[in-house]
């Protein structure tokens, strides 16, 4: 049955509730909390029941069917909860808000959170990443780009043009969990984010006029990005409805201070994941993240991905970097110190927002403990930035919170004793009491001579004093005692005394568990005030942790500091690709260090060389280089002189932007254009075998052309590798343009890369050395070397090649060569990205029978 059939008239009251509250939430699943658990109805339990595999069973709620219903005890929501939400949906919590026992009406619910994968602030999210929500806010002429990290705080506003190509690049680069866009978003890019690219994106109106958050765009002065963040804020107030005001003023991006990558580039240069396993281990960030905090982390990923172009900040970062690589005992005592800072920044986020617990403070305590050691080493190494430290807040969380608090906030012993004097007293009525009556048993004993006399207690009666049978007659009236229970072997009874006790104690320890909630709840409000100084603490730390972290890998594997230049000379002495080298040095495999020398005359060095010889590894290690330098790092090599660069450019190897499903001839001449267009003097372009993706003329007319436009037209520092040595000729008419070619040497037709890169070209490509490499088949190869030596000797007409080729070949080898014109005609019919793996792995197998039967 569905919610869309219902008749509202006959339904029950409580399913009638549950109507209400899901008009208001069509795209999200509701948990419906009833008693001991969270209930899901209608299409909500037939989609939980599918994703979280639990029964799927009904409901009466007054109409003739009963209402499909999947329910999970509230107790162990969480593990329900994250699996929902990585899935892609949302989730609303509904909570009883009154007590069941004390209402006689129906309960009242509200929905007191909507969980989302882009606003979660629980331990759920990774500690090493920050967890962004976007909003794309699109107005007439432009898009405003603005995204938070709401356990950070952090948010960012983007100024776009109407560009939708520009705008899909810029949410590509972020790597969003989750994305808001405003109606008037056009459905066709929303389409393209969530099918092209898989992206989570809703569609929500609403603006936040609440003047609580105001300060957050109080810096803002374009009332377009105004708007934009009152959209992201109200879709964020409006999911976790509690306390907000962690969240930091809003910064506007500016793409000038940043070295620009678009996401291609990230992902080609593997700088923050591989591209085949998205490991994080083998990628650039895994070989420099060496950070004792989580703030530390986050800080360097979002470096990489955003290098500064700032020279004065740049420098600034090398001096403290050469600093603690200079004084490398108190940088091993800082990272000491380090390692027992919590993260502050996401605390922060929870201090306010409220699911906060005592461990928090204990871990709060802990770190702001280290923070004056940590400032005294600072200022020995006359670091520029000071740090707080929090004496007053230290001692409040040392006096009040108990090392050994629960992590539930409603179970008492939150609060040492000896910090608030009404809980003592009160603990101190209980704990008496409690002595009392242990001490009664003997004194009763003793006032009535009966021997043996108990005092007990059970959860329906209280405290009792149980007399057997044979004993009871022994009582006198005197002694007050008042019967209560009769059971076959003995009876029980109560004095007047014992229940004034039994009360004090029940009443103290209801009334300990209030105190010490209200206490916790007082402390807490006293650590709000210190947030947004913590939080600026927490950023200095980060800077601290990420530059310790450069220290450490610049001793680690030989890195030097680079030199910045002013003009766009590159002088890099014996570069190494840095992870390459470390992977190869696990195999105890040397890597070959190389130059990479451009002086400022020089745009383009144009690479030829075999496969395999290293070209594309070369091109990549000079952009690595770049990037490392530019967030403060220092370099793989010798020695490095380097200007500045503005943007980053690549395309680089074969790999298919399979996402997007187009071909690659297309994604290659797109990521051309987008170079074309976007590149400066200052640029870094790496085109790697461009070209390749069409035909042979197409291929190298189109190269030749787009180097003649770099030279002429942009001057950008260009890495240009090619298998088309024709266009090496291209040095006698491009004066900027400088051969240089990755040489192998060739010893009885086998093959040994030197991987050493050298001026000038070379005429030979190898490339049947290489195929030989892979195991062709020896016929095959045999085969490639006749075509070859004739394609060699005839000019490279095909045409003629075909002429004279057949007057030369006897019949068997026509034969052959219709064979191969049959397998290449087969070849050039199939579309490979329109192919299962399977008849991919038919067509090769027939491809295979076609050969074998020539060979017979
Ligand atoms: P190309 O682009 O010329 O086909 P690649 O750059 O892909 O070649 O490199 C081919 C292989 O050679 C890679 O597996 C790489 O690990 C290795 N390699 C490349 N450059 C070096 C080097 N400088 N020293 C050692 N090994 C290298
Ligand atoms: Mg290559």
């Amino acid at each position: 049955m569905k919610r869309s059939e219902v008749d509202r008239e006959k339904i029950s009251p409580m399913m009638k509730q549950y109507l209400e509250i899901k008009d208001n939430y069509e795209d999200t699943i509701i948990f419906f909390r009833l008693g001991d658990f969270y209930e899901m109805f209608f299409e909500d339990a037939i989609i939980a029941s599918r994703e979280l595999e639990l029964t799927l069973t009904g409901r009466n709620a007054g109409l003739e069917e009963r209402v499909p219903m999947c329910g999970i005890p509230f107790k162990a929501y969480e593990g329900y909860l994250d699996k929902l939400i990585d899935k892609g949906y949302k989730v609303a919590i509904v909570e009883q808000m009154e007590d069941p026992k004390t209402t006689k009406d129906m309960v009242k619910r509200e929905v007191i959170q909507v969980v989302t994968k882009g606003t979660r602030l629980d331990s759920s999210i990774d500690a090493k990443d920050n967890n962004y929500i976007a909003s794309i806010y699109s107005l007439d002429y432009c898009y405003i780009l603005s995204f938070s990290d709401i356990s950070t705080g952090e948010i960012y506003v983007l100024l776009e043009s109407d560009d939708k190509e520009a705008l899909l690049r810029d949410v590509l680069r972020h790597n969003f969990q989750e994305i808001i866009v405003n109606d008037a978003t056009d459905r066709t890019l929303i389409n393209t984010l969530r099918t092209t690219y898989h992206l989570n994106v809703s569609i929500y109106d609403g603006t936040c006029e609440d003047e609580k958050y105001a300060y957050i765009y109080k810096n803002i002065k374009d009332i377009r990005e105004i708007a934009a963040l009152k959209h992201l804020l109200s879709y964020l107030t409006t999911t976790k409805k509690g306390d907000l005001s962690h969240l930091k003023e809003a910064k506007e991006e500016d793409k000038k201070e940043h070295l620009l990558l678009d996401n291609n580039t990230k992902r080609n240069l593997e700088l923050t994941e591989t591209v085949r396993l998205r490991e994080r281990a083998n990628s650039l960030l895994g070989l420099l993240d060496k950070a004792k905090t989580a703030m530390g982390s986050r800080l360097i990923k979002q470096n990489l991905e955003a290098p500064l172009t700032n020279q004065k900040e740049i420098e600034r970062r090398y001096d403290f970097v050469d600093k603690l690589r200079v004084e490398f005992i108190l940088r091993d005592e800082l990272k000491n110190y380090l390692n027992d800072v919590y993260d502050l920044e996401r605390l922060a986020g929870r201090i306010c927002y409220g699911n906060l617990n005592a461990r928090d403070l204990l871990q709060l305590k802990n770190s702001i403990k280290v923070l004056p050691e940590i400032k005294k080493i600072l200022t020995e190494l006359k670091y520029d930035k000071d740090i707080e430290t929090y004496d007053e807040l230290f001692s409040l969380l040392d006096k009040s919170i108990n090392e050994d608090a629960p992590l539930t906030l409603k179970e008492g012993s939150l609060i040492k004793s000896g910090y608030n004097e009404e809980l003592d007293e009160v603990r101190s009525l209980a704990s008496g009491s409690k002595d009392f009556i242990l001490e009664l048993e003997q004194k009763e004993k003793e006032r009535t001579g009966i021997k043996n006399l108990k005092v007990g207690f059970n959860k329906v009666f209280g405290y009792y004093i149980e007399i057997s049978k044979g004993q009871v007659k022994e009582l006198k009236e005197e002694y007050g005692y008042e019967r209560k229970q009769t059971l076959s072997n003995c009876e029980r009874f109560v004095t007047p005394l014992l229940k004034e006790k039994e009360n004090i104690i029940l009443g103290a320890e209801e009334k300990i568990i209030n105190l010490e909630y209200q206490l916790f709840m007082k402390i807490r409000e006293i650590v709000k005030r210190y947030i947004s100084s913590l939080q600026k603490t927490a950023t200095i730390i980060a800077e601290v942790d990420m530059l310790c972290s450069f220290s450490t890998v610049a001793d680690l594997y030989n890195f030097v500091r680079p030199k910045l230049v002013n003009d766009m000379t590159v002088k890099i002495i014996d570069s190494r690709h840095p992870v390459i080298e470390q992977v190869m040095s696990k195999e105890n495999k040397k890597y070959v260090a190389n130059d990479i020398i451009m002086d400022k005359d020089t745009s383009i060095l144009l690479i030829t060389g075999p496969n395999m010889a290293g070209k594309s590894t070369y091109m990549r290690q000079f952009a690595i280089t770049v990037i490392m330098a530019q967030i403060g790092c220092f370099v793989p090599c010798k020695s490095c002189e380097m200007p500045i660069f503005d943007k980053i450019f690549t395309r680089i190897g074969a790999s298919d932007d399979l996402v997007s499903g187009e071909s690659t001839f297309m994604v290659e001449m797109k990521e051309a254009n987008f170079a074309l267009t976007e590149a400066t003097k200052r640029s870094l372009i790496l085109f790697d075998e461009l070209g390749r993706g069409t035909a042979t003329y197409d291929g190298m007319s189109l190269a030749q052309a787009i180097l003649e436009y770099i030279h002429d037209k942009i001057g950008a520092k260009t890495l240009f590798s090619t298998h088309y040595h024709e266009l090496t000729a291209l040095a006698g008419s491009l004066k900027h343009l400088q051969n240089v070619h990755v040489s192998a040497v060739e010893e009885n037709g086998k093959l040994t890369f030197l991987h050493k890169i050298k001026l000038g070209s070379v005429d030979k490509s190898y490339g049947l050395n290489v195929a030989s490499l892979a195991h062709l088949p020896e016929s095959l190869i045999k085969r490639a070397k006749e075509i070859l030596d004739i394609y060699e000797k005839d000019g490279t007409k095909k045409k003629e090649f075909t002429q004279t080729s057949l007057f030369a070949l006897d019949e068997e080898e026509v034969k052959e060569i219709d064979k191969t014109n049959e397998i290449e005609e087969a070849v050039k019919e199939i579309d490979p990205l329109n192919m299962t793996p399977l008849e991919a792995l038919n067509f090769l197998y027939s491809l295979k029978e076609k050969i074998k039967k020539e060979e017979k």
